[in-house]
């Protein structure tokens, strides 16, 4: 065990070293634009050609640009006070005015903490919501989120994990088939039983739980207004509408209702 554990603190040694050398090296391929010479457009790509990857190769090109901008971030990396992976924390807000107060966050605090104080003051670096294709089905979804919730997560996650563990991934589907189940009009409808095509309710301004399914389900859980042959997308804050008004002795049945967006509703009922 004794040897095995040498080996593996002279390997951190090599990999440390081999890190910031790197580091080095693309920073000054990246002045001189020494990867147009070998026939990339971009440091990104070239980089990416080396078989690093997106991440990684991403991370180093962005701390060895700031690195630039603010050279002590380099030195402080160089000399093992910093790690890449705190360095990637700091490197979107740093500048030459606070890199006192940064540097020294970065080499005192694990990268968790650090996280949260970069996030308590830089709200706005926070993470944008954004959905990326990254295989034919696949999407890289990206967000930023509240401890509280996290917190949420975590216990759904443990709930979750029954037999084996949940991944996020799994997780989320089991809360979003759960919610759809609940309240998706359109799963509810699928479950009821078919309407029997002249019932009429008794109370004709209460619109029955299985009359509603019937009309989500014919409607599609969409607006049914329709312009110049195009139909409203709206699947967002939906009426049930008469189309012969009670006033007008129209009835409520599965016949005289539709679906209409709140927009479309308004314009019908004030023209
Ligand atoms: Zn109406
Ligand atoms: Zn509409």
């Amino acid at each position: 065990m004794k040897t095995l554990h040498e080996k593996a603190v002279a390997l951190v040694k090599t990999y440390l070293r081999t890190e910031t050398e790197l580091l080095s090296v693309l920073q000054e391929i990246d002045l001189c634009k020494g990867y147009r010479e070998q026939g990339f457009k971009s440091l990104f790509d070239y980089v990416r050609s080396l078989g690093l990857s997106e991440n990684v190769a991403y991370n180093f090109i962005t701390i060895s640009r700031k690195s630039v901008q603010v050279p002590a971030l380099k030195e402080r990396i160089q000399d093992q006070e910093i790690s890449l992976s705190n360095a990637k924390v700091i490197v979107s807000i740093l500048t030459p005015e606070n890199q006192d107060k940064w540097l020294q966050a970065a080499a005192q605090l694990p990268k968790r903490e650090l996280e949260k104080v970069v996030a308590k003051e830089f709200p706005e670096k926070s993470v944008k919501e954004t959905t990326r294709y990254v295989a034919e089905e696949r999407v890289e979804l990206k967000l930023g989120i509240s401890e509280a919730l996290l917190k949420k997560l975590k216990r759904i996650q443990d709930l979750e994990s029954k037999k084996a563990a949940a991944s996020l991934e799994q997780t989320l589907e089991a809360m979003a088939d759960l919610y759809l189940q609940k309240n998706d009009p359109l799963e509810k409808a699928k479950r009821s039983k078919p309407l029997a095509p002249a019932r009429v309710n008794k109370n004709p301004r209460v619109i029955s739980a299985y009359l509603n399914h019937a009309v989500q389900k014919r409607d599609q859980a969409q607006c049914t207004h329709q312009q110049e042959g195009k139909r409203c997308g709206e699947r967002r804050w939906l009426d049930i509408h008469h189309i012969k008004p009670l006033s007008k002795g129209g009835q409520t049945t599965l016949e005289n209702l539709a679906l209409l967006c709140k927009g479309h509703h308004q314009l019908l009922h004030h023209r």
